[in-house]
């Protein structure tokens, strides 16, 4: 697309993470010529988090920048300035006021935190990694708190644990005093709260990613969306969302009408394995494994009536991708079939 009738002048962005700079690049992408102002309040390039609770916390990298440099772009970011209200067409931060004819709201999700003056540690932003990553020494004690995906990749990172303290995947001895908690997010839109804007856990969007104010979008963690696919509404904490929905919301933003309606994705890696996990498995009533019976390798399946809604695979990405193009096609399946390791998972379609 080179131009569009129907293209706004200014989209301002509140949010500078992998969803905010992603809506930037598909908008250039696609053409779009006119002014756009990225608000994010982290005084940083946009950066990559998944790798905060691996490769970073191993100290194998130390920086996660997703792009060497924002100018070809062109576009006005404003880092280390905040969202803090929105009124009829326009956002105020804690530095200025900025007008648009189009808002893209990606500002993320948040830690949640535990009650109690003692000091807690989490594990959400480039800042909060580097620091912890100080606290990963021999002579320290450290627990954590939350054995969701990221409270176990950073158990990864720090230990096996053993009696009075954990030994180092590098072998040292770390005995414990900090505390990390990883109990779980939630979507940082409490800058929206009298704007009108509605909020169901996340800022409440159809399929084309609008919300409820005219001339607004939401994207990325903050974003729950309506799926029709899934027949219910979904936000999800995936990287590949923030990735992929922007390519819609662009052409959105550009005047097409495209539905976002994915079958979800996520990756963690932990202890030297990689798990994958594709679709919902809410709705199902049936859960088959697949186990080829060699290494640490297995699959389960869910299904909903005949049809294949989730798969969690732990080193088969085969499976994975066979079984995403299953649940995406939405045939029915043979749960027989599905269960035997020595069928390939695509041939269980009926
Ligand atoms: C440690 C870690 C490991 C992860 N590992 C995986 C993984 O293995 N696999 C996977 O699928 N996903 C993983 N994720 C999740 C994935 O990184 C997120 O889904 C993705 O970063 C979401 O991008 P986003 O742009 O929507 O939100 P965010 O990355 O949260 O970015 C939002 C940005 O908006 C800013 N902001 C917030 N409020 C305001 C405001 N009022 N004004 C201006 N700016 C604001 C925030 O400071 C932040 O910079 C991981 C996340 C973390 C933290």
């Amino acid at each position: 697309m080179t131009s569009n009738a129907r293209a706004p002048a200014r989209i301002v962005i509140a949010g500078g993470g992998l969803a905010g700079l992603r809506t930037v690049e598909e908008l250039r992408a696609l053409g779009y010529a006119g002014d756009i102002t990225l608000i994010g309040a982290e005084n940083r390039p946009p950066y990559d988090r998944p790798p905060l609770s691996k490769q970073l916390m191993m100290g194998a990298v130390h920086d996660t920048s997703l792009r060497a440099e924002l100018g070809s772009l062109g576009a006005d970011f404003r880092l280390g300035e905040r969202a803090e209200q929105l009124d009829d067409g326009m956002v105020r931060t804690d530095r200025g006021e900025y007008r648009f004819d189009r808002l893209v709201i990606a500002t993320g999700a948040r830690p949640v935190a535990l009650p109690g003056p003692g000091r807690q540690w989490f594990l959400r932003t480039i800042d909060d990694a580097l620091a912890l990553r100080e606290t990963l020494v021999p002579g320290a004690r450290l627990v954590i708190i939350g054995a969701g995906w990221i409270g176990a990749e950073l158990a990864t990172a720090a230990a096996s644990v053993q009696d009075g303290g954990l030994v180092l995947a590098g072998g040292g001895w770390l005995a414990a005093d900090e505390i990390v908690t990883a109990v779980g997010v939630k979507p940082d839109v409490g800058w929206l709260q009298s704007s009108g804007v509605k909020l169901e856990n996340g800022v409440a969007v159809d399929e084309q990613l609008r919300c409820s104010v005219p001339g607004a979008y939401a994207v990325g963690d903050c974003a729950a969306f309506w799926s029709g696919r899934f027949g219910r509404r979904m936000r999800t904490e995936h990287w590949d969302t923030a990735l992929r929905a922007p390519a819609v919301l662009a052409a959105n933003l550009n005047g097409a009408a495209q539905r976002y309606d994915p079958v979800p994705y996520f990756w963690s890696e932990q202890f030297g394995r990689m798990l994958q996990y594709v679709g919902d498995h809410r709705g199902a009533d049936r859960l088959v494994w697949r186990d080829p019976g060699y290494g640490p390798h297995w699959a389960a399946c869910w299904l909903a009536g005949e049809r294949l809604v989730a798969v969690l695979t732990v080193g088969l990405p085969r499976d994975l991708q066979q079984g995403r193009r299953l649940i995406e096609s939405a045939v029915p399946v043979d749960p027989g079939r599905v269960g035997d390791p020595t069928v390939p998972l695509r041939d269980s379609a009926r």
